[in-house]
């Protein structure tokens, strides 16, 4: 078991603490100021500030991978004191608590400052021979980025944020992981859904863990500003830190060193966004702040999984208008996002506007290619244009959306019919269980005229049809963190009893390995959940 939920009574005897650095402060400019009174923050990147202190930590459940690649024993993770630190409530030696200033655009519009009002940057986790990893309180209190914001975070979005985080990292996709969940012991007052009824719930902080939480909006501000000399320290810092390939032999970066990093970015933010695609992640709130200059998921708030394919669809209820951010307009959002990257950028090109054009290739292209490479290979297929595998996948989505159909189960249902030895003759009783209607004829046939053709498609692979079922069961996950499941395990949370926590934080460790004993949360979405708030829509408040 890599995962346990844990008592405050399992604390023993601490070890020795890990070794931190404050590499960012130490090279980048910060605010004079260390009050927590909302402010414009300029000329400088970071604000010192120290964590709220909280009533009463109780660690609720940790990530022991995690723990064991930072070099951190499990009983000084589990140690009242370790605990302590978590919730901000102690600090280790060498820590040094800052939150970090950007803006960003939300929801289509510049929204200038906006900044960690409710996460803060321990210090950097510096082990021999590995890369400098940040820790992250989020909801460890106010900061001067808070604007009217109290800082703290609820239980049930810390649960998401953590158990989506550590899923994620275990279907191999890149993103920032969670390190811990602690109760405050405090309540925090939220709005759900910012209809008037405010109640008091349980608070709880995670601590994140990243190689660095720079977003698109840590550009953008000083950007915005003017404050060109800013941006590019900004600039030359992440090209030493993350980029260190793109830099020259000697001397300062040039434009184009800053266009090659820029070009890497759009790159791997494409391919990103092909990834999410491919297991159906929809992330609900991408604004320019929530946009990783590093390529990974940043941010887990009103996001979802898709149930029925739904190119439409979103999680996020304070969205569900104009659906911005629906599960199908991600790669465009994608790409508009890092327009304004460029945008911001371009005094570092000399203002020379082909640098954003050609990443505006670069991510169409990487794009096209990701997106096919990761669904061919769900189809179990060496993706081909030439043989219209293109066509392939329109068709398949077409039907899929017709024939409300569960994304994760139909395409994990593929490798039972993989492996039939001759075409087959009827949709498969996997495939009907996995439409949230009973299927009406014409459907039936539609949906069986496709998995013929796909079938005589797999036939051409140089695989054996065993070996191509097991590719395929190798990316299409047998359970993602629907959002009824992790509503569950909050509602549990809540009562106290954290074993639906456990079990989910067991099984996400293998989701692509069928897991008998915990068959009931990698079903399709139950009748009841389809429009229970948590469980279906969520909002922006946490
Ligand atoms: P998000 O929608 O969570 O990405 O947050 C957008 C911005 O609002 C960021 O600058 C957050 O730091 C800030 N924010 C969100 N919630 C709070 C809060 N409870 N207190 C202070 N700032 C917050
Ligand atoms: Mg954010």
């Amino acid at each position: 078991m890599d995962y346990r939920a844990v008592r405050a009574s399992d604390a023993q005897s601490p070890m020795l603490l890990p070794n931190f650095t404050q590499v960012f402060l130490d090279l980048l400019p910060g605010d004079v100021r260390t009050d927590t009174a909302p402010r414009q923050v300029h000329n400088a990147l970071w604000s010192r500030v120290m964590p709220t202190p909280v009533a009463a930590p109780r660690l609720l459940a940790y990530s022991a991978g995690l723990a064991r690649e930072l070099g951190l024993d499990e009983a000084l993770l589990r140690n009242q004191a370790t605990v302590e630190v978590l919730a901000g409530n102690a600090l280790w030696p060498g820590m040094a608590p800052y939150a970090a200033s950007y803006g960003g655009h939300q929801f289509g519009q510049w929204a200038g400052q906006l900044g960690d009002g409710r996460a803060i940057v321990l210090g950097e986790l510096q082990r021999d021979g590995a890369p400098r990893l940040e820790l992250q309180l989020k909801g460890a209190g106010p900061t001067a980025y808070s604007r009217r914001g109290d800082g703290r975070a609820v239980l049930r979005s810390s649960l998401r944020e953590f158990l989506c985080s550590e899923a994620m990292f275990h279907l191999g996709v890149p993103t920032t992981r969670a390190l811990s969940l602690v109760a405050t012991g405090d309540l925090v007052v939220r709005d759900m859904f910012y209809d008037g009824n405010a109640i008091a719930e349980p608070g709880a902080i995670v601590c994140r863990v990243a190689p660095s939480f720079l977003r698109f909006g840590s550009f953008e501000l000083p950007s915005s500003r003017g404050d060109i000399a800013l941006l590019r320290r900004l600039a030359v810092f992440t090209l030493r830190q993350f980029f260190p390939h793109l830099l020259p032999a000697q001397g300062e970066p040039s434009k184009a060193a800053f266009g090659a990093w820029f070009h890497e970015v759009a790159k791997c933010t494409a391919g990103l966004i092909a990834h999410w695609q491919a297991i159906g992640f929809v992330h609900g709130v991408m604004n320019t702040d929530n946009m990783s200059i590093l390529g990974l998921t940043i941010d887990y708030g009103p996001y979802g999984w898709i149930d029925n394919f739904d190119l439409g669809w979103t999680p996020n209820t304070t969205d569900a208008q104009n659906r911005r951010y629906a599960f199908g307009n991600q790669p465009g959002i994608g790409l508009w996002n890092i327009e304004r990257l460029g945008t911001a950028l371009l005094p570092l090109f000399d203002n020379d506007e082909q640098v954003v054009r050609s990443a505006r290739e670069i991510y169409q292209q990487t794009y096209g290619i990701e997106a096919s490479r990761r669904f061919g290979m769900k189809l179990g297929l060496l993706f081909r244009a030439d043989l219209d595998d293109g066509a392939l996948l329109q068709d398949l989505f077409d039907w899929l959306a017709a024939a409300e159909t569960d994304m994760t189960l139909f395409f994990r249902a593929l490798s039972s019919v993989v492996i039939l030895p001759s075409v087959p003759q009827e949709l498969p009783p996997l495939v009907h269980a996995a439409s949230y209607a009973p299927l009406p004829a014409n459907r039936v046939a539609s949906g069986l005229a496709w998995l013929q053709r796909w079938w005589r498609r797999t036939r051409q692979e140089a695989a054996s049809a065993v070996e191509l079922a097991g590719n395929m069961d190798a990316v299409n996950p047998w359970f993602v963190l629907r959002n009824w499941v992790a509503g569950e395990a909050i509602e549990a949370a809540h009562q106290g009893d954290l074993s639906k926590v456990q079990a989910l934080l067991d099984m996400l460790l293998q989701p692509f390995t069928e897991q008998p004993q915990h068959a009931a949360w990698a079903k399709k979405r139950p009748e009841w959940a389809r429009s229970k708030p948590g469980c279906s829509s969520l909002s922006c408040s946490s």
